[in-house]
C-alpha cells in the first residue's frame, strides 16, 4: 500500500511516518529529509536549495520530482509513505505518472488537520535527535532529563534552521497557496481521508491505523 501523509508543517507527518515504518515495514520518502541530507553533505544541488529552504520557500518541482523518481526506480518496498511530497499540483500529477510507470498505485491520502496556532506552538518547541531523528517537543515530549534519546541513546539534539517564526510564516503561506489545493484534488479522486492531527501521538496513530485498515 502506498500512501501520502498530507498536512501543513508541524502537523506530525514525520512522527507518524516513522511509526508506520516501525509497525508495518513501509518505507518513508521525505523530500525534506532528502534535501537536508543533500545540503549537509554539500552536493551541488544541496547548495542550490539551501537558501530556498532557509527562507521556507518551495524548492522547484523538477528537483523534488527527480529525487522521488530516483527512489521509486531503485528502492523496493512493501509500501511507500510520501511525507512532504507532493506539495504542488504538478508534483501530484508527476507522482501519479511515476507510480503508474512502476506498475504501482497510490492507495490512500491521509490529511492531518491541525489548527494554525497549534502549529506555530509545536514548531517553535520542536527538536530532533541528531542520530535517529526521533522528534521531541519542549512542552509535550521533552528531551529526557539524562539528556539521552529514548529511542537510540544519542545525546546530540538539533533544532531545524527553518523552525523559526519568520520562515514558518512563509512555509504556512506556501502550504495554503500551493499544497492545500491537493486536498480537493485527492478528494475528487476518491482517495482522501482526514484525521485529527491535534490529538496525542497515540490517538493520531490509531486514527491513521483505522483509515489504512478500512
Ligand atoms: P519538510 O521537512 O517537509 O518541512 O521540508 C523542509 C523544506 O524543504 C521545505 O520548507 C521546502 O523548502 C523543501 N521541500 C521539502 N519537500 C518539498 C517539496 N515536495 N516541494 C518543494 N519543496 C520541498
Amino acid at each position: 500500500m502506498n500512501i501520502i501523509l498530507l498536512g501543513p508543517p508541524g502537523a506530525g507527518k514525520g512522527t507518524q511516518a516513522r511509526h508506520l515504518v516501525e509497525e508495518r515495514g513501509m518505507v518513508q520518502l521525505s523530500t525534506g529529509d532528502m534535501l537536508r541530507e543533500a545540503k549537509d553533505s554539500g552536493t551541488e544541488m544541496g547548495e542550490v536549495v539551501a537558501d530556498v529552504m532557509a527562507r521556507g520557500a518551495l524548492v522547484t518541482d523538477e528537483i523534488v520530482i527527480g529525487l522521488i523518481r530516483e527512489k521509486l526506480e531503485t528502492v523496493k518496498a512493501n509500501g511507500f509513505i510520501f511525507d512532504g511530497f507532493p506539495r504542488t499540483l504538478a508534483q501530484a500529477d508527476a507522482l501519479g505518472e511515476l507510480l503508474e510507470g512502476e506498475g504501482q498505485t497510490l492507495d490512500k491520502v491521509v490529511e492531518m488537520r491541525v489548527d494554525d496556532e497549534a502549529l506555530v506552538a509545536r514548531i517553535v518547541a520542536r527538536s530532533t535527535c541528531g542520530m535517529c531523528g526521533e522528534v521531541y517537543n519542549d512542552n509535550t515530549k521533552p528531551i529526557p532529563a539524562d539528556g539521552k534519546c529514548t529511542n537510540c541513546g544519542g545525546s546530540d539534539f538539533k533544532r531545524r534552521a527553518d523552525d523559526n517564526e519568520e520562515s514558518l510564516k512563509t512555509r504556512l503561506m506556501e502550504y495554503y497557496k500551493q499544497t492545500s489545493p491537493l486536498i480537493g484534488y485527492y478528494y475528487a479522486k476518491g482517495m482522501l481521508s482526514r484525521v485529527d492531527g491535534l490529538g496525542a501521538i497515540d490517538a493520531v496513530q490509531s486514527e491513521i491505523k483505522a483509515v489504512l485498515d478500512a
